[in-house]
């Protein structure tokens, strides 16, 4: 039998990875590549997202030689060097959720990914547009589309080429919808919940980069775990609600976490109106979160 001979060594990023295999794509082709045993042996797992080194075999086959430093990365979804995330959410059916928006965009603050909020659905609703303000006065990007009537597509396409976005929010927001409408070539499946059932919601969906052109790739991941919030030291939260950032300097007291009490000037920006009182809860929730979950230990 012919060896199997290294004929090239090429870079490339990882599309997805399913029972050992990673699928990578280069400038020429996807390459189905084994990991060498080096990366179990130092604990680390390539994740979709990575750039990597790969030794192109003679068989057609490769094996991953080396990881690039990452950007950032996830522990569920398992996801490297997120450039983007596309936060999206319903005008109606489902109803926004503050919490959720919250969560993702502090999540995205703190791994340092450029957020945008995507209301979709707007032909059924207009009431979604106060919460859209809310956010677009704190100087967040937000877009407002539907897939129905076509419009903001365009907009919203112009904001991830050249980018790794992730595609998040709960299931029915549109997200597929969206996807397939800004590249026609990949058809994912949409339609209500009990439809999808059969793409597994219970096992693990396995996470994959779809790329549309040359430097850009989209990835659909649903909702990112609390686990990312644990990285969180208690008092860097506050830092990543940005509109805070204007009113703490003026705190009586230096550190202040702005948990109570009249001396704290982000307390009485709530109360003035100037900062969202929404905001401010989702604020007082993470902060709980992290606390007990550091309190574990
Ligand atoms: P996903 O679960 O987030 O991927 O959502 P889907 O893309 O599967 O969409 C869920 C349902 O909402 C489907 O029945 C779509 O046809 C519908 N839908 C998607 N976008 C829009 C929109 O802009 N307006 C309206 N009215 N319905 C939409
Ligand atoms: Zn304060």
């Amino acid at each position: 039998m012919a060896k199997n001979l290294v004929i090239n060594m090429s870079k490339g990023i990882i599309l997805k990875g399913i029972g050992g295999f990673y699928y990578v794509q280069t400038a020429e082709r996807v390459v189905e590549c084994r990991a060498r045993g080096v990366f179990r042996k130092k604990d680390v797992k390539p994740l979709p997202g990575d750039m990597v080194e790969i030794e192109e075999l003679s068989d057609g086959t490769g094996s991953v030689v080396d990881i690039e430093k990452r950007k950032n990365s996830f522990v569920r979804p398992p996801i490297a060097n997120i450039d983007c995330m596309v936060i999206v959410a319903a005008a109606k059916n489902p109803n926004p959720d503050s919490r959720f928006i919250d969560k993702m965009l502090v999540i995205c603050e703190s791994k340092n990914v450029y957020p945008i909020l995507c209301f979709n659905k707007c032909d059924l609703a207009d009431d979604y547009k106060n919460i859209a303000d809310v956010y677009r006065k704190i100087g967040y990007r937000v877009i407002e589309t539907s897939t129905v009537e076509n419009y903001g597509i365009d907009e919203l396409k112009s904001e991830i080429i050249g980018k790794v976005t992730a595609f998040a929010g709960f299931s029915g927001v549109g997200k597929s919808s969206i996807m397939n409408e800004l590249f026609s070539s990949l058809n994912l499946p949409t339609g209500d919940v009990s439809k999808k059932l059969n793409r597994g919601r219970h096992t693990t969906r396995h996470i994959e980069l779809f790329q549309y052109d040359e430097n850009s790739y989209v990835a659909d991941t649903p909702g990112f775990s609390m686990l990312e919030f644990f990285d969180i030291e208690l008092e860097d939260l506050q830092t990543y609600f940005p509109e805070f950032a204007h009113f703490s300097p003026e705190c009586k007291f230096r550190g202040c976490q702005h948990l109570g009490g009249k001396q704290c000037a982000v307390i009485n920006a709530v109360e003035n109106g100037d900062i969202s009182a929404e905001r401010y809860q989702s604020y007082l929730d993470f902060y709980n979160t992290i606390k007990q979950d550091k309190e574990k230990y």
